[in-house]
């Protein structure tokens, strides 16, 4: 038998089986009600708009093209497309400013080979999206913990980074509604944040995976928005905006992109060559034509959707949810963050649930870089209708009253 343990590289044994992952594995059973994936709801992808797409890529001369090799920098048409997307959004930029990625998960295990050396600190939100964390372990970092409005000095930061043998490199975070916790950092805080990275000279990973979905409340501008208004020039700016398809159109395709100064994108472009050349033409091409067609109707119907059953959501946890749980209220995206009583473990809680109430949702310990807080759960509301929503809280309650 050969010995797998001493030909590995150290960095395979910071790679965990995502918690997420393998729980999906469990949840086929048809009568779970599953709070568990952040995944978009199938039933609103738009199926025929693809077809339609495909088709039409692959009848006459088009079909050569779409089947073939293509330039690592992704699809043009498409390139143009987000880049009149990213101005509608507050940061005009040109086609060449904007990278495709097969997904932002890309982006992110990208951005973590570019950046980090081992014991080098990424700065990241407490919790953080979990996927950004399993990106970003195989570089291994140290992690400290980024709080844009904890007035922690920028001194204190570096000094504790050097200590531990490396340097600042990034700040990380879901600045829209984020995955866990469904929040929103405000722009005081998009503010303080830039003024942290100044004072760090490190660059900010806007991961804005959520941004088209929000429901109410008022649109905060893009970190990446803030920062061009201050300076003027998208190469002169250290945030590096990370968007993707997979929340509004298909995550299937894997399609999403990065926009960030030229020696960002062009070490980027060099990575992408070596990884994996570019992302699947086909489904480059088809995204074009249906972010062209319909991206704003669509979008808007989403919104709809998912919106109603946010709102379903924070009614049922206030009518089933016993005293001492607190929860977030997002303006977007799919997820609602519960705190439980100090000492429960979401963890045990689950293994109970899925016994007895057969519910399902992620135990919130896999979000925190330094496995803490226990005591926290997600819910994404994003695949359930309002009925099952309305049963699920009530099932939910029902055990939290009971342990
Ligand atoms: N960032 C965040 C915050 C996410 O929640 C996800 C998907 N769960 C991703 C990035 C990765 O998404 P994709 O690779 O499909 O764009």
């Amino acid at each position: 038998m050969m010995d797998w343990q001493q030909v590995l590289a150290t960095r395979s044994g910071r790679m965990k089986a995502s918690e997420i992952r393998e729980l999906l594995k469990l949840l086929d059973q048809p009568d779970i009600i599953s709070f568990a994936g952040g995944i978009p709801d199938p039933a609103l992808f738009p199926a025929a708009a693809f077809r339609d797409a495909m088709d039409r890529a692959l009848t006459g001369p088009m079909a050569g093209a779409a089947l073939q090799y293509s330039v690592s920098e992704g699809y043009r048409p498409l390139r143009e497309w987000i880049a009149g997307h990213m101005a509608s959004i507050g940061i005009p930029c040109a086609a060449d400013q904007v990278l495709i990625t097969s997904g932002s998960q890309q982006a992110l295990d990208y951005l973590g080979k570019l950046l980090l050396d081992p014991a080098d600190t990424a700065l990241v939100t407490w919790p953080a999206y979990m996927g950004a964390l399993g990106a970003f372990n195989a570089y291994e970092p140290r992690y400290d913990r980024l709080d844009p409005k904890g007035n922690r000095p920028a001194e204190a930061i570096a000094e504790a980074a050097e200590a531990a043998g490396g340097r600042v490199k990034f700040a990380y975070l879901s600045a829209d509604f984020a995955n866990p916790t469904g929040e929103t950092l405000d722009r005081s805080g998009r503010e303080a944040l830039l003024d942290l990275a100044e004072a760090l000279d490190i660059p900010i990973i806007e991961d804005a995976a959520y941004q088209a979905l929000r429901y109410d409340g008022e649109a905060v501008p893009p970190i990446l928005a803030l920062e061009l208004a201050r300076k003027g020039d998208l190469d002169a700016c250290r945030t590096i905006y990370s968007g993707s398809f997979s929340k509004v159109l298909s995550p299937g395709l894997r399609v999403g992109w990065v926009v960030a100064a030229a020696p960002v994108i062009q070490r980027l472009v060099l990575m992408k060559q070596a990884a994996d050349l570019h992302s699947p033409t086909l489904n480059q091409i088809a995204t074009e034509q249906v972010a062209r067609a319909i991206f704003d109707e669509h979008t808007a119907n989403l919104r709809r959707v998912y919106g109603a059953r946010r709102d379903a959501m924070l009614a049922a946890l206030a009518r089933h949810m016993p005293e001492g749980v607190r929860w977030t209220r997002p303006e977007g995206g799919m997820f609602v963050w519960l705190t439980l009583p100090e000492g429960m473990e979401g963890a045990d809680l689950l293994a109970r649930s899925l016994k007895s109430e057969r519910v399902a949702f992620v135990p919130g310990r896999a979000f925190f870089a330094d496995g803490s807080n226990g005591n926290t759960i997600r819910l994404a509301f994003s695949c359930a209708d309002e009925a099952m929503i309305e049963e699920g809280m009530k099932r939910l309650g029902r055990l939290l009253r009971a342990v």
